[in-house]
């Protein structure tokens, strides 16, 4: 089965036991992607058996710090630890420049024996490509966020299974494009307003997408009660809804 790994699961204001999201996409042989970046990356892998050198993509769904804060340490510790395999990041172009511009601001081409770190822009239309590879086909649609921003569409290219993840948006036609007949749609649940999704709006959007499965992630944790999150979906949805934690394990 396809297994996603949930490295991170509040919204841009984490705390003790809830990174900023982030998440790992497990491939078959041991080699996996990175969905955004926080924190320290390297160290989270190893508490969930991951070795950085089986990293092969990096995809940023947008260009806001609670996502992207994380590159460039991963990025140093890799190489300071040795790394010589090749990494892609995949992303919006907004969002390339901008860590292009962050890795320069770090001086990053004097770094001795860097590995080699390639840049692929994605497309901003429904169904645009962003990688394939033996496990996974990934396709991405515009949302409605501050920034440009992509959410994602993973397929499973032995059971053509999906997981839908909404990354940052209000709800919008991409964000419905997505979740379409999905087995899982994991969506985001920061709240109701400008660029951003209550945990009810998540649920009607995994109803009327007809969405088999509903995961509520990136919702707010620091002083507040998230134990109204699930029963509002539910009643939204009618389908079963889960709580995203850190490290917990969604196959699909
Ligand atoms: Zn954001």
């Amino acid at each position: 089965m396809a297994k996603l790994i949930v490295l991170g699961s509040a919204c841009a204001i984490p705390d003790e036991t809830h990174e900023n999201t982030h998440l790992a996409l497990l491939g078959r042989d041991g080699a996996f992607i990175l969905i955004d970046c926080a924190g320290q990356p390297v160290i989270r892998l190893r508490r969930i058996g991951l070795h950085y050198d089986r990293l092969t993509d990096l995809i940023l769904t947008h260009f806001h710090p609670d996502h992207t804060y994380g590159v460039s340490m991963l990025i140093m510790e890799m190489w300071l630890r040795g790394r010589r395999n090749p990494l892609r990041i995949h992303g919006a172009p907004h969002c390339l420049e901008r860590v292009e511009a962050m890795m320069q601001a770090y001086d990053w081409d004097t770094w001795p024996r860097l590995f080699p770190v390639s840049f692929v822009p994605v497309d901003s239309h429904e169904g645009a490509p962003v990688l394939e590879n033996a496990d996974y086909r990934i396709l991405s649609a515009p949302v409605k966020h501050f920034v440009p921003t992509i959410g994602l569409r993973v397929e499973d290219r032995r059971t053509s299974h999906v997981l839908a993840y909404s990354c940052d948006t209000e709800p919008c036609p991409g964000d419905l494009w997505l979740a379409r007949g999905a087995d899982v749609l994991m969506h985001e649940a920061a709240g109701k307003g400008i660029g951003h999704t209550s945990a009810g709006q998540a649920g009607e959007i995994a109803r009327e997408a007809g969405a088999k499965r509903l995961v509520l992630i990136h919702y707010c944790v620091d002083g507040k009660d998230i134990s109204t999150l699930v029963p509002e979906a539910e009643a939204a949805f009618g389908g079963p809804v889960t709580l995203a934690e850190d490290f917990m394990e969604l196959e699909w």
